[in-house]
């Protein structure tokens, strides 16, 4: 069903009058993790006025250490919601568990599968059938192949709109968190119908490689970037602030886009 020789046609993914795979490069942008109401309304204003259609933040974290951080939970998606009606946005968040989403798909607008969950089959299966968009991250591992796979599994479960994300890979090499494979983006592309977004944030793992990622990725046909933004980076609650957009980056980057992507 992932298979662009099954639909020929691009598909665009349609959520409250904006288009993912469509002619317009969509932005999700906002804080790795939503940490207080305050926090993400601030952002959720700033992403807006920047010009992004879609706020990001995540309530459940995927932390590599138990001891870490691990979000703010269901009130976190709460905080989310408001922000994100607030300031007439889309919202976007990570759900790992199958338990978890129900409650994901009722304060969400499109659901994150991470990195490190790409391949859980049991929670691939019940966003099948959760009724909102999915956006699925590549392993950091993965093939191509095996994303397709993984996508497959949420299509096969009855939900079509599905985007796929390329957030970098594990390399040899050390000096960047991840390494954002940029070849990723045409041929998912050439191979699948479902949009591609792009994720220079985890890709790179260093803020002064985030925009010149983001253009890479705009030059290599992404449909979308989701971008980390924090208004105080160095105190942020989980360890991405390095990462992660000052404001004013963020605002000059999507100005600097306008000129970069396709006109329609
Ligand atoms: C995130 O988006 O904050 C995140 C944890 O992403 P990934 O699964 O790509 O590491
Ligand atoms: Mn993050």
């Amino acid at each position: 069903l992932a298979s662009r020789d099954f639909h020929p046609e691009d598909t665009v993914i349609s959520i409250k009058g904006v288009d993912i795979g469509g002619k317009e490069l969509v932005v999700m942008g906002g804080p790795c993790a939503v940490e207080s109401a305050a926090q993400i309304d601030e952002i959720a204003g700033l992403v807006k006025a920047a010009g992004g259609q879609v706020l990001r933040g995540g309530a459940f974290k995927p932390r590599t250490g138990p001891y870490s951080f691990q979000g703010t939970g269901v009130e976190g998606l709460i905080m989310m919601a408001e922000a994100g009606q607030k300031h007439n946005l889309l919202t976007i968040t990570e759900v790992m568990t199958p338990e978890y989403v129900d409650i994901c798909a009722e304060y969400a607008d499109i659901l994150q599968v991470g990195t490190r969950n790409m391949q859980n089959f049991d929670l691939l299966r019940k966003l099948g059938e959760c009724g909102k968009p999915v956006l699925l991250k590549r392993g950091f591992s993965a093939t191509y192949d095996e994303l397709l796979n993984a996508a497959e599994y949420i299509l096969a479960g009855g939900n079509p709109n599905v985007m796929l994300c390329e957030r970098g890979i594990r390399t040899f090499e050390q000096y960047t968190r991840n390494t954002l494979d940029l070849s990723a983006i045409p041929v998912l592309q050439s191979l699948s119908h479902l949009p591609v977004i792009s994720d220079p944030s985890h890709g790179t793992g260093r803020r002064e490689l985030v925009e010149p990622m983001t253009k890479a990725s705009v030059a290599a046909g992404a449909n979308g970037l989701i971008i980390e933004m924090h208004t105080d980076p160095d105190n942020s609650m989980t360890g991405d602030g390095v990462q992660s957009l000052f404001p004013d980056q963020f605002a000059n980057l999507l100005q600097d886009l306008e000129k970069l992507a396709p006109i329609v």
